[in-house]
Protein backbone atom coordinates (compact mmCIF):
# COMPACT_ATOMS: atom_id res chain seq x y z
CA UNK A 1 0.00 0.00 0.00
CA UNK A 2 2.60 2.27 0.81
CA UNK A 3 4.94 1.43 -1.92
CA UNK A 4 2.12 1.64 -4.25
CA UNK A 5 1.52 5.32 -2.65
CA UNK A 6 5.05 6.21 -3.10
CA UNK A 7 5.00 4.91 -6.33
CA UNK A 8 2.14 7.12 -7.44
CA UNK A 9 2.50 10.41 -8.90
CA UNK A 10 2.26 13.12 -6.42
CA UNK A 11 -0.48 15.13 -8.17
CA UNK A 12 -2.18 16.26 -11.81
CA UNK A 13 -1.17 19.46 -12.65
CA UNK A 14 -2.41 21.34 -15.89
CA UNK A 15 0.45 23.23 -17.38
CA UNK A 16 -1.40 25.93 -20.09
CA UNK A 17 1.49 28.39 -21.32
CA UNK A 18 1.36 29.62 -25.30
CA UNK A 19 5.60 29.90 -25.11
CA UNK A 20 6.69 26.36 -25.62
CA UNK A 21 10.06 27.01 -23.98
CA UNK A 22 8.27 27.57 -20.60
CA UNK A 23 6.00 24.85 -21.09
CA UNK A 24 9.03 22.06 -21.62
CA UNK A 25 10.60 23.73 -18.43
CA UNK A 26 7.72 23.75 -16.89
CA UNK A 27 6.47 19.79 -17.23
CA UNK A 28 10.65 19.10 -16.92
CA UNK A 29 10.96 20.57 -14.02
CA UNK A 30 7.21 19.34 -12.32
CA UNK A 31 7.71 15.29 -13.70
CA UNK A 32 10.87 15.10 -12.59
CA UNK A 33 9.44 15.62 -8.68
CA UNK A 34 6.94 12.95 -9.80
CA UNK A 35 4.25 15.13 -10.72
CA UNK A 36 1.70 14.00 -13.42
CA UNK A 37 1.79 16.79 -15.66
CA UNK A 38 -0.38 17.84 -19.11
CA UNK A 39 0.69 20.64 -20.94
CA UNK A 40 -1.34 22.70 -23.26
CA UNK A 41 -0.77 25.83 -25.46
CA UNK A 42 -3.88 27.37 -25.83
CA UNK A 43 -6.87 28.50 -23.32
CA UNK A 44 -9.26 26.85 -24.68
CA UNK A 45 -7.59 23.76 -24.98
CA UNK A 46 -6.83 24.17 -21.04
CA UNK A 47 -9.68 24.62 -20.18
CA UNK A 48 -11.83 21.79 -21.95
CA UNK A 49 -8.81 19.43 -20.80
CA UNK A 50 -9.76 20.62 -17.28
CA UNK A 51 -13.80 20.10 -17.46
CA UNK A 52 -13.07 16.63 -19.62
CA UNK A 53 -10.40 15.32 -16.61
CA UNK A 54 -10.05 18.23 -13.88
CA UNK A 55 -6.16 18.29 -12.26
CA UNK A 56 -5.50 18.81 -8.94
CA UNK A 57 -3.91 21.87 -10.26
CA UNK A 58 -3.76 24.40 -12.70
CA UNK A 59 -0.34 26.69 -13.97
CA UNK A 60 -1.79 29.89 -15.91
CA UNK A 61 0.09 32.02 -18.40
CA UNK A 62 -2.04 35.18 -18.54
CA UNK A 63 -0.52 36.57 -21.87
CA UNK A 64 -2.09 34.24 -24.22
CA UNK A 65 -3.54 35.29 -27.65
CA UNK A 66 -7.50 34.45 -28.55
CA UNK A 67 -8.48 33.83 -24.93
CA UNK A 68 -5.84 35.52 -21.63
CA UNK A 69 -5.41 33.20 -18.49
CA UNK A 70 -7.90 35.83 -16.97
CA UNK A 71 -10.68 34.97 -19.12
CA UNK A 72 -9.61 31.06 -19.13
CA UNK A 73 -9.71 31.39 -15.08
CA UNK A 74 -13.34 32.92 -15.19
CA UNK A 75 -14.46 30.19 -16.65
CA UNK A 76 -12.92 27.72 -14.73
CA UNK A 77 -14.21 28.86 -11.63
CA UNK A 78 -18.17 29.61 -13.17
CA UNK A 79 -18.24 25.77 -13.78
CA UNK A 80 -18.64 23.34 -10.82
CA UNK A 81 -16.38 20.70 -12.04
CA UNK A 82 -13.44 23.20 -11.74
CA UNK A 83 -14.30 25.57 -9.46
CA UNK A 84 -12.41 24.21 -6.73
CA UNK A 85 -8.98 23.94 -8.38
CA UNK A 86 -6.60 26.12 -7.54
CA UNK A 87 -4.74 28.21 -10.01
CA UNK A 88 -1.58 29.91 -10.11
CA UNK A 89 -1.00 32.27 -12.03
CA UNK A 90 2.49 32.97 -14.35
CA UNK A 91 3.42 35.87 -16.42
CA UNK A 92 6.62 37.09 -17.54
CA UNK A 93 8.37 40.17 -16.41
CA UNK A 94 7.69 42.73 -18.73
CA UNK A 95 4.32 41.45 -18.56
CA UNK A 96 2.21 44.21 -16.59
CA UNK A 97 0.22 41.52 -13.76
CA UNK A 98 -2.60 43.01 -12.79
CA UNK A 99 -2.44 40.90 -9.26
CA UNK A 100 -5.64 42.47 -8.38
CA UNK A 101 -7.26 41.09 -11.21
CA UNK A 102 -5.61 37.58 -11.01
CA UNK A 103 -6.81 37.70 -6.93
CA UNK A 104 -10.36 38.62 -8.38
CA UNK A 105 -10.72 36.19 -10.75
CA UNK A 106 -10.18 33.21 -8.56
CA UNK A 107 -6.55 33.16 -8.94
CA UNK A 108 -4.99 31.44 -5.71
CA UNK A 109 -1.44 32.62 -6.21
CA UNK A 110 1.17 34.13 -8.89
CA UNK A 111 4.41 33.42 -9.88
CA UNK A 112 6.66 35.71 -11.89
CA UNK A 113 9.13 34.53 -15.13
CA UNK A 114 12.31 33.71 -14.81
CA UNK A 115 11.16 31.36 -12.30
CA UNK A 116 12.83 30.10 -9.85
CA UNK A 117 12.59 26.34 -9.55
CA UNK A 118 12.32 26.12 -5.67
CA UNK A 119 9.99 28.64 -5.10
CA UNK A 120 7.72 27.24 -8.08
CA UNK A 121 7.78 24.04 -6.27
CA UNK A 122 7.17 25.76 -2.65
CA UNK A 123 4.19 27.37 -3.91
CA UNK A 124 2.72 24.00 -5.42
CA UNK A 125 3.53 22.36 -2.99
CA UNK A 126 1.59 24.80 -0.41
CA UNK A 127 -1.60 25.22 -2.85
CA UNK A 128 -2.11 21.31 -2.91
CA UNK A 129 -1.69 21.06 0.61
CA UNK A 130 -4.08 24.31 1.33
CA UNK A 131 -6.74 22.28 -1.26
CA UNK A 132 -6.32 18.72 0.12
CA UNK A 133 -6.63 20.27 3.76
CA UNK A 134 -9.63 22.05 2.72
CA UNK A 135 -10.91 18.85 1.15
CA UNK A 136 -10.59 17.15 4.17
CA UNK A 137 -12.27 19.73 6.41
CA UNK A 138 -15.28 20.10 3.67
CA UNK A 139 -15.67 16.13 4.31
CA UNK A 140 -15.81 16.06 7.39
CA UNK A 141 -17.66 18.87 7.62
CA UNK A 142 -20.58 17.19 5.59
CA UNK A 143 -20.14 14.10 7.87
CA UNK A 144 -20.29 16.43 10.66
CA UNK A 145 -23.06 17.84 9.25
CA UNK A 146 -24.85 14.64 8.43
CA UNK A 147 -24.34 13.27 12.65
CA UNK A 148 -25.82 16.58 13.61
CA UNK A 149 -29.00 15.69 11.35
CA UNK A 150 -29.40 11.95 12.68
CA UNK A 151 -29.13 13.11 16.09
CA UNK A 152 -31.83 15.46 15.65
CA UNK A 153 -33.67 12.93 13.95
CA UNK A 154 -33.14 10.10 16.67
CA UNK A 155 -33.86 13.19 19.50
CA UNK A 156 -36.92 13.98 18.05
CA UNK A 157 -38.19 10.27 17.43
CA UNK A 158 -37.01 9.52 21.29
CA UNK A 159 -39.27 12.71 22.21
CA UNK A 160 -42.13 11.66 20.44
CA UNK A 161 -42.39 8.04 21.85
CA UNK A 162 -41.68 9.67 25.40
CA UNK A 163 -44.18 12.01 24.98
CA UNK A 164 -46.95 9.81 23.20
CA UNK A 165 -46.16 6.83 24.58
CA UNK A 166 -49.13 4.99 26.13
CA UNK A 167 -46.80 3.53 28.75
CA UNK A 168 -45.72 5.61 31.94
CA UNK A 169 -42.11 6.51 31.28
CA UNK A 170 -39.80 8.20 34.35
CA UNK A 171 -36.47 9.23 33.72
CA UNK A 172 -34.85 9.34 36.87
CA UNK A 173 -31.15 10.07 37.84
CA UNK A 174 -28.76 7.33 39.11
CA UNK A 175 -27.98 6.41 41.60
CA UNK A 176 -30.05 9.34 43.87
CA UNK A 177 -33.41 8.27 41.60
CA UNK A 178 -34.67 11.95 41.30
CA UNK A 179 -37.40 12.44 38.87
CA UNK A 180 -35.76 14.26 35.71
CA UNK A 181 -38.59 13.76 33.09
CA UNK A 182 -41.62 11.92 33.00
CA UNK A 183 -44.07 11.55 30.31
CA UNK A 184 -47.97 12.42 30.32
CA UNK A 185 -48.47 9.02 30.56
CA UNK A 186 -46.67 8.81 33.84
CA UNK A 187 -48.84 12.10 35.29
CA UNK A 188 -51.93 10.14 34.41
CA UNK A 189 -51.12 7.04 35.80
CA UNK A 190 -49.31 8.78 39.19
CA UNK A 191 -52.36 10.87 39.50
CA UNK A 192 -49.40 13.50 40.68
CA UNK A 193 -48.81 16.95 38.58
CA UNK A 194 -45.44 17.81 36.76
CA UNK A 195 -44.45 20.02 39.57
CA UNK A 196 -44.87 17.91 42.38
CA UNK A 197 -42.88 15.07 40.54
CA UNK A 198 -39.88 16.95 39.12
CA UNK A 199 -36.91 16.84 41.63
CA UNK A 200 -38.55 14.06 44.00
CA UNK A 201 -37.74 10.23 44.09
CA UNK A 202 -40.28 7.24 44.27
CA UNK A 203 -39.92 7.27 48.14
CA UNK A 204 -40.58 10.90 48.71
CA UNK A 205 -43.86 10.66 47.09
CA UNK A 206 -44.31 6.97 48.47
CA UNK A 207 -45.33 5.23 45.01
CA UNK A 208 -44.99 1.84 47.07
CA UNK A 209 -42.75 0.27 44.86
CA UNK A 210 -40.55 -1.30 47.58
CA UNK A 211 -37.00 -0.05 47.80
CA UNK A 212 -35.98 -3.45 48.26
CA UNK A 213 -37.66 -4.72 45.03
CA UNK A 214 -36.08 -1.62 43.02
CA UNK A 215 -32.82 -2.07 44.58
CA UNK A 216 -32.65 -5.71 43.09
CA UNK A 217 -33.38 -4.47 39.95
CA UNK A 218 -31.03 -2.21 39.84
CA UNK A 219 -28.46 -4.57 41.55
CA UNK A 220 -29.80 -7.14 38.35
CA UNK A 221 -29.81 -4.09 35.86
CA UNK A 222 -25.72 -3.21 36.29
CA UNK A 223 -24.93 -7.25 36.16
CA UNK A 224 -26.95 -7.99 32.97
CA UNK A 225 -26.87 -4.10 31.37
CA UNK A 226 -30.67 -4.37 31.55
CA UNK A 227 -33.78 -5.37 32.87
CA UNK A 228 -37.05 -6.31 31.59
CA UNK A 229 -40.61 -7.35 33.21
CA UNK A 230 -39.79 -7.03 36.84
CA UNK A 231 -43.51 -6.98 39.00
CA UNK A 232 -43.98 -4.30 41.22
CA UNK A 233 -46.29 -2.44 43.16
CA UNK A 234 -47.05 1.51 42.52
CA UNK A 235 -49.10 3.54 44.76
CA UNK A 236 -50.85 6.69 42.74
CA UNK A 237 -51.45 9.75 44.58
CA UNK A 238 -55.05 8.64 45.57
CA UNK A 239 -53.31 6.06 47.29
CA UNK A 240 -55.07 2.87 45.18
CA UNK A 241 -52.56 0.11 44.54
CA UNK A 242 -51.77 -0.78 40.96
CA UNK A 243 -49.69 -3.91 39.24
CA UNK A 244 -46.81 -2.53 37.04
CA UNK A 245 -43.90 -4.33 35.25
CA UNK A 246 -41.03 -2.04 35.41
CA UNK A 247 -38.47 -2.36 32.59
CA UNK A 248 -35.28 -0.07 33.04
CA UNK A 249 -32.45 0.82 30.96
CA UNK A 250 -29.32 2.57 31.62
CA UNK A 251 -29.27 6.43 29.62
CA UNK A 252 -26.83 9.34 29.90
CA UNK A 253 -28.17 12.81 29.43
CA UNK A 254 -26.10 15.34 29.48
CA UNK A 255 -23.25 13.65 30.78
CA UNK A 256 -25.54 12.46 34.06
CA UNK A 257 -25.45 9.32 34.46
CA UNK A 258 -29.76 8.04 34.93
CA UNK A 259 -32.40 5.32 34.24
CA UNK A 260 -35.05 5.23 31.90
CA UNK A 261 -37.90 3.47 33.35
CA UNK A 262 -40.58 2.25 31.57
CA UNK A 263 -43.70 1.04 33.24
CA UNK A 264 -46.40 -1.13 32.16
CA UNK A 265 -49.37 -0.88 34.29
CA UNK A 266 -50.78 -4.87 34.07
CA UNK A 267 -53.83 -4.19 37.00
CA UNK A 268 -56.65 -4.75 35.07
CA UNK A 269 -55.05 -7.77 32.89
CA UNK A 270 -54.15 -8.96 36.81
CA UNK A 271 -57.81 -8.97 37.78
CA UNK A 272 -59.20 -10.60 34.87
CA UNK A 273 -56.28 -13.05 34.97
CA UNK A 274 -57.23 -13.73 38.82
CA UNK A 275 -61.22 -13.40 38.01
CA UNK A 276 -60.33 -15.99 35.10
CA UNK A 277 -58.76 -18.13 36.97
CA UNK A 278 -60.85 -18.13 40.42
CA UNK A 279 -64.28 -19.14 37.87
CA UNK A 280 -62.47 -21.50 36.31
CA UNK A 281 -61.51 -23.19 39.43
CA UNK A 282 -64.62 -23.08 40.96
CA UNK A 283 -66.69 -24.44 38.21
CA UNK A 284 -63.78 -27.64 37.70
CA UNK A 285 -64.30 -28.27 41.42
CA UNK A 286 -67.20 -30.23 41.67
CA UNK A 287 -67.49 -32.11 38.87
CA UNK A 288 -63.73 -33.12 39.83
CA UNK A 289 -64.38 -33.92 43.04
CA UNK A 290 -67.35 -36.25 41.53
CA UNK A 291 -65.21 -37.44 39.09
CA UNK A 292 -62.89 -38.63 42.28
CA UNK A 293 -65.81 -40.14 44.14
CA UNK A 294 -66.63 -42.15 41.23
CA UNK A 295 -62.90 -43.37 40.81
CA UNK A 296 -62.72 -44.36 44.35
CA UNK A 297 -65.81 -46.89 43.89
CA UNK A 298 -64.15 -48.18 40.95
CA UNK A 299 -61.26 -48.83 42.43
CA UNK A 300 -62.63 -50.12 45.75
CA UNK A 301 -64.27 -52.70 43.46
CA UNK A 302 -67.90 -51.62 44.20
CA UNK A 303 -69.25 -51.61 41.48
CA UNK A 304 -67.26 -54.95 39.85
CA UNK A 305 -64.12 -56.22 39.67
CA UNK A 306 -61.75 -54.50 37.09
CA UNK A 307 -58.98 -56.67 34.94
CA UNK A 308 -55.56 -55.85 35.92
CA UNK A 309 -54.92 -53.93 32.75
CA UNK A 310 -58.27 -52.04 33.84
CA UNK A 311 -56.48 -51.63 37.08
CA UNK A 312 -53.42 -49.67 35.82
CA UNK A 313 -55.42 -47.40 33.07
CA UNK A 314 -57.39 -46.67 36.57
CA UNK A 315 -54.62 -45.61 38.57
CA UNK A 316 -52.83 -43.26 36.19
CA UNK A 317 -56.75 -41.49 36.33
CA UNK A 318 -56.88 -41.27 39.72
CA UNK A 319 -52.97 -39.84 40.00
CA UNK A 320 -53.84 -37.14 37.46
CA UNK A 321 -57.29 -36.85 38.74
CA UNK A 322 -55.63 -36.27 41.87
CA UNK A 323 -53.21 -33.76 40.65
CA UNK A 324 -55.76 -31.86 39.42
CA UNK A 325 -57.72 -31.11 42.21
CA UNK A 326 -53.99 -30.28 44.34
CA UNK A 327 -54.15 -27.76 41.34
CA UNK A 328 -57.35 -26.31 41.90
CA UNK A 329 -57.19 -25.85 45.84
CA UNK A 330 -54.04 -24.18 45.85
CA UNK A 331 -55.14 -21.28 43.29
CA UNK A 332 -58.21 -21.50 45.59
CA UNK A 333 -55.92 -21.17 48.34
CA UNK A 334 -53.68 -18.33 47.25
CA UNK A 335 -56.78 -16.46 45.38
CA UNK A 336 -58.06 -16.26 49.34
CA UNK A 337 -54.78 -15.54 50.83
CA UNK A 338 -54.09 -12.66 48.39
CA UNK A 339 -57.78 -11.37 48.57
CA UNK A 340 -57.60 -11.17 52.63
CA UNK A 341 -60.20 -13.78 53.12
CA UNK A 342 -58.07 -16.01 55.02
CA UNK A 343 -56.34 -14.51 57.30
CA UNK A 344 -53.84 -16.16 59.75
CA UNK A 345 -55.07 -18.25 63.07
CA UNK A 346 -51.84 -16.22 65.24
CA UNK A 347 -51.39 -18.55 68.68
CA UNK A 348 -48.29 -19.37 70.00
CA UNK A 349 -46.67 -22.57 68.92
CA UNK A 350 -43.22 -23.58 69.24
CA UNK A 351 -40.55 -24.32 66.10
CA UNK A 352 -39.40 -27.25 67.54
CA UNK A 353 -43.00 -28.69 67.62
CA UNK A 354 -43.46 -27.52 63.77
CA UNK A 355 -40.24 -28.71 62.49
CA UNK A 356 -40.57 -32.09 63.61
CA UNK A 357 -44.05 -32.58 62.64
CA UNK A 358 -42.91 -31.32 59.05
CA UNK A 359 -40.04 -33.90 59.08
CA UNK A 360 -42.68 -36.36 59.74
CA UNK A 361 -44.95 -35.51 57.56
CA UNK A 362 -42.04 -35.92 54.81
CA UNK A 363 -40.71 -38.95 56.37
CA UNK A 364 -42.11 -41.48 53.83
CA UNK A 365 -41.62 -39.35 50.73
CA UNK A 366 -37.91 -38.91 51.54
CA UNK A 367 -37.66 -42.28 52.53
CA UNK A 368 -39.44 -43.19 48.78
CA UNK A 369 -37.31 -41.11 47.21
CA UNK A 370 -34.23 -42.28 49.10
CA UNK A 371 -33.34 -38.70 50.47
CA UNK A 372 -32.25 -38.79 54.48
CA UNK A 373 -33.97 -36.23 55.72
CA UNK A 374 -31.79 -34.24 58.99
CA UNK A 375 -33.68 -32.16 61.26
CA UNK A 376 -32.66 -29.10 63.92
CA UNK A 377 -35.03 -28.06 65.48
CA UNK A 378 -34.81 -25.25 68.05
CA UNK A 379 -37.02 -24.68 71.19
CA UNK A 380 -38.21 -21.26 70.38
CA UNK A 381 -41.68 -19.76 70.75
CA UNK A 382 -43.31 -17.84 68.06
CA UNK A 383 -46.10 -15.84 67.60
CA UNK A 384 -47.37 -18.08 64.22
CA UNK A 385 -50.49 -19.77 62.49
CA UNK A 386 -48.79 -23.22 62.97
CA UNK A 387 -50.99 -25.08 60.37
CA UNK A 388 -50.01 -22.52 57.53
CA UNK A 389 -46.24 -22.74 58.80
CA UNK A 390 -46.50 -26.48 58.28
CA UNK A 391 -47.81 -25.92 54.96
CA UNK A 392 -45.11 -23.64 54.21
CA UNK A 393 -42.14 -26.07 55.72
CA UNK A 394 -43.48 -29.48 54.14
CA UNK A 395 -43.48 -27.36 50.57
CA UNK A 396 -39.99 -26.59 50.95
CA UNK A 397 -39.10 -29.68 52.46
CA UNK A 398 -41.37 -31.38 49.59
CA UNK A 399 -39.25 -29.45 46.75
CA UNK A 400 -36.14 -30.57 48.43
CA UNK A 401 -36.74 -33.71 48.25
CA UNK A 402 -38.23 -33.75 44.61
CA UNK A 403 -35.24 -32.05 43.22
CA UNK A 404 -32.61 -34.40 44.48
CA UNK A 405 -30.96 -37.65 43.43
CA UNK A 406 -31.25 -40.55 45.58
CA UNK A 407 -28.52 -40.88 48.17
CA UNK A 408 -28.59 -37.37 48.29
CA UNK A 409 -29.65 -35.45 52.06
CA UNK A 410 -31.90 -32.31 53.02
CA UNK A 411 -31.56 -30.30 56.20
CA UNK A 412 -33.97 -28.34 57.99
CA UNK A 413 -32.50 -26.33 60.55
CA UNK A 414 -33.73 -22.87 62.98
CA UNK A 415 -31.39 -20.82 64.53
CA UNK A 416 -31.80 -17.68 66.35
CA UNK A 417 -29.89 -14.82 65.10
CA UNK A 418 -29.77 -11.40 66.55
CA UNK A 419 -30.05 -8.94 62.82
CA UNK A 420 -33.15 -8.02 62.04
CA UNK A 421 -35.53 -9.47 59.13
CA UNK A 422 -33.70 -7.39 56.63
CA UNK A 423 -30.69 -8.32 57.26
CA UNK A 424 -31.33 -11.47 55.04
CA UNK A 425 -27.89 -12.19 52.76
CA UNK A 426 -25.92 -13.96 55.85
CA UNK A 427 -25.98 -17.91 55.39
CA UNK A 428 -26.40 -19.91 58.48
CA UNK A 429 -23.39 -21.99 59.61
CA UNK A 430 -22.26 -24.83 57.96
CA UNK A 431 -24.27 -27.75 58.37
CA UNK A 432 -22.45 -30.52 59.65
CA UNK A 433 -22.98 -33.90 58.71
CA UNK A 434 -24.09 -36.82 61.14
CA UNK A 435 -25.52 -34.00 63.05
CA UNK A 436 -28.91 -35.26 62.92
CA UNK A 437 -32.14 -35.23 64.86
CA UNK A 438 -33.69 -33.40 67.23
CA UNK A 439 -31.44 -30.44 68.93
CA UNK A 440 -32.76 -28.25 71.74
CA UNK A 441 -31.50 -24.87 72.43
CA UNK A 442 -31.06 -22.59 75.63
CA UNK A 443 -32.69 -20.25 73.92
CA UNK A 444 -36.37 -19.53 74.61
CA UNK A 445 -38.42 -16.75 74.85
CA UNK A 446 -40.77 -16.52 77.17
CA UNK A 447 -44.42 -15.19 75.58
CA UNK A 448 -46.79 -13.42 78.25
CA UNK A 449 -50.11 -15.04 76.72
CA UNK A 450 -51.70 -18.23 77.35
CA UNK A 451 -50.92 -20.64 74.56
CA UNK A 452 -54.69 -20.91 73.86
CA UNK A 453 -55.29 -20.16 70.32
CA UNK A 454 -55.95 -16.77 69.17
CA UNK A 455 -57.80 -15.37 66.04
CA UNK A 456 -55.89 -12.48 65.43
CA UNK A 457 -53.32 -11.61 62.35
CA UNK A 458 -51.19 -9.43 64.70
CA UNK A 459 -49.38 -10.00 67.62
CA UNK A 460 -51.07 -9.22 70.94
CA UNK A 461 -50.23 -5.75 71.73
CA UNK A 462 -48.55 -7.14 74.88
CA UNK A 463 -45.72 -8.42 73.00
CA UNK A 464 -43.05 -6.55 71.59
CA UNK A 465 -40.86 -7.64 68.94
CA UNK A 466 -37.30 -8.58 69.89
CA UNK A 467 -34.12 -7.61 68.22
CA UNK A 468 -34.05 -11.56 67.00
CA UNK A 469 -35.19 -13.82 64.32
CA UNK A 470 -35.94 -17.12 63.93
CA UNK A 471 -34.33 -18.19 60.98
CA UNK A 472 -35.64 -21.63 58.94
CA UNK A 473 -33.55 -23.44 56.72
CA UNK A 474 -34.49 -26.35 54.27
CA UNK A 475 -31.12 -26.68 52.03
CA UNK A 476 -30.72 -29.73 49.39
CA UNK A 477 -27.94 -30.79 47.61
CA UNK A 478 -30.33 -31.33 44.03
CA UNK A 479 -29.93 -30.00 40.84
CA UNK A 480 -29.62 -26.01 42.19
CA UNK A 481 -31.84 -23.16 40.45
CA UNK A 482 -30.33 -21.09 37.96
CA UNK A 483 -29.55 -17.33 39.11
CA UNK A 484 -32.44 -15.75 36.90
CA UNK A 485 -35.36 -17.90 38.28
CA UNK A 486 -34.10 -17.24 42.39
CA UNK A 487 -36.83 -14.50 42.10
CA UNK A 488 -39.40 -15.61 39.57
CA UNK A 489 -40.08 -18.92 40.85
CA UNK A 490 -41.78 -17.11 44.31
CA UNK A 491 -44.79 -16.26 41.47
CA UNK A 492 -47.27 -18.22 40.15
CA UNK A 493 -47.04 -20.58 37.93
CA UNK A 494 -43.38 -20.11 37.74
CA UNK A 495 -41.07 -23.37 37.47
CA UNK A 496 -37.26 -23.63 36.22
CA UNK A 497 -38.44 -25.99 33.56
CA UNK A 498 -41.97 -26.32 31.93
CA UNK A 499 -41.66 -29.86 32.24
CA UNK A 500 -41.39 -29.79 35.81
CA UNK A 501 -45.38 -29.69 36.73
CA UNK A 502 -45.47 -33.10 34.43
CA UNK A 503 -42.44 -34.39 35.67
CA UNK A 504 -42.27 -34.15 39.52
CA UNK A 505 -46.28 -33.37 40.06
CA UNK A 506 -46.29 -30.16 41.07
CA UNK A 507 -48.29 -27.13 40.18
CA UNK A 508 -46.19 -24.27 40.31
CA UNK A 509 -48.11 -22.77 43.26
CA UNK A 510 -46.66 -23.95 46.26
CA UNK A 511 -43.79 -21.32 46.77
CA UNK A 512 -46.10 -18.39 45.86
CA UNK A 513 -48.24 -19.72 48.72
CA UNK A 514 -45.21 -20.25 50.68
CA UNK A 515 -44.32 -16.46 50.32
CA UNK A 516 -47.67 -15.46 51.38
CA UNK A 517 -48.15 -17.27 54.26
CA UNK A 518 -44.27 -15.96 55.38
CA UNK A 519 -45.71 -12.27 54.42
CA UNK A 520 -48.39 -12.50 56.45
CA UNK A 521 -46.03 -13.16 59.46
CA UNK A 522 -43.96 -10.29 58.82
CA UNK A 523 -41.39 -12.88 58.03
CA UNK A 524 -39.42 -13.08 54.53
CA UNK A 525 -38.61 -15.97 52.37
CA UNK A 526 -35.68 -16.36 49.79
CA UNK A 527 -33.44 -18.89 48.23
CA UNK A 528 -29.35 -18.82 47.25
CA UNK A 529 -28.51 -21.82 45.17
CA UNK A 530 -25.85 -22.87 43.16
CA UNK A 531 -26.41 -25.18 39.94
CA UNK A 532 -25.76 -28.84 40.43
CA UNK A 533 -24.93 -28.29 43.96
CA UNK A 534 -28.11 -27.66 45.50
CA UNK A 535 -30.36 -24.55 46.91
CA UNK A 536 -30.96 -23.76 50.63
CA UNK A 537 -34.40 -22.17 50.97
CA UNK A 538 -34.54 -19.07 54.31
CA UNK A 539 -37.29 -18.28 56.03
CA UNK A 540 -37.08 -15.78 58.49
CA UNK A 541 -39.82 -14.66 61.20
CA UNK A 542 -39.54 -11.73 64.23
CA UNK A 543 -39.60 -13.43 67.29
CA UNK A 544 -41.94 -11.48 70.08
CA UNK A 545 -41.54 -11.31 73.41
P1 LIG B 1 -43.98 -26.87 42.25
O1 LIG B 1 -45.32 -27.33 42.67
O2 LIG B 1 -43.75 -26.93 40.76
O3 LIG B 1 -42.87 -27.47 43.03
P2 LIG B 1 -43.25 -24.46 43.59
O4 LIG B 1 -43.84 -23.09 43.53
O5 LIG B 1 -43.15 -25.09 44.91
O6 LIG B 1 -44.06 -25.32 42.57
O7 LIG B 1 -41.82 -24.39 42.93
C1 LIG B 1 -41.68 -23.71 41.71
C2 LIG B 1 -40.46 -24.22 40.94
O8 LIG B 1 -39.27 -23.85 41.60
C3 LIG B 1 -40.37 -25.74 40.82
O9 LIG B 1 -41.18 -26.23 39.79
C4 LIG B 1 -38.90 -25.91 40.51
O10 LIG B 1 -38.66 -25.63 39.14
C5 LIG B 1 -38.25 -24.80 41.36
N1 LIG B 1 -37.80 -25.30 42.68
C6 LIG B 1 -38.44 -25.16 43.87
N2 LIG B 1 -37.73 -25.72 44.87
C7 LIG B 1 -36.60 -26.22 44.30
C8 LIG B 1 -35.45 -26.92 44.82
N3 LIG B 1 -35.31 -27.20 46.11
N4 LIG B 1 -34.49 -27.28 43.92
C9 LIG B 1 -34.62 -26.99 42.59
N5 LIG B 1 -35.68 -26.34 42.06
C10 LIG B 1 -36.66 -25.97 42.90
Amino acid sequence: MDSQLADAPKADILVIDDTPDNLNLLSTMLTQQGYKVRSVTKGATGLRGAQAAPPDLILLDVNMPQMNGYEVCQQLKADDRTHDIPVIFISALEDVLDKVKAFAVGGVDYITKPFQVQEVLARIDSHLTICRLQKQLQAQNARLQQEIRDRQQAEEKFAKAFRSSPSPIAITTFPEGQFVEVNPSFLKMSGYPLSEVIGHTAADLRLGIAQETYNQAIQQLLETGSLYNQECEFRTKSGELKVVLLAIEQIELDGVQCLLNTINDITERKRLENEFISLVSHELRTPLTSLMGALDLLIAGKLGSLTEQGQKVLSIAITNTERLIRLINDILDLERMKSGRITMQMTKCNAASLLTEATEAMQAMADQAQVQLLTHPLDVELWADPDRLLQTLTNLLSNAIKFSEPGSKVWLRAEVRSQKPEARSQKPEGEEEGENLIQNSKFKIQNSQSSESIHHSSPPHTTHPTPHTLSITVKDQGRGIPADKLQTIFERFQQVDASDSRKKGGTGLGLAICRNIVEQHDGRIWVESTLGQGSTFYVTLPIYE
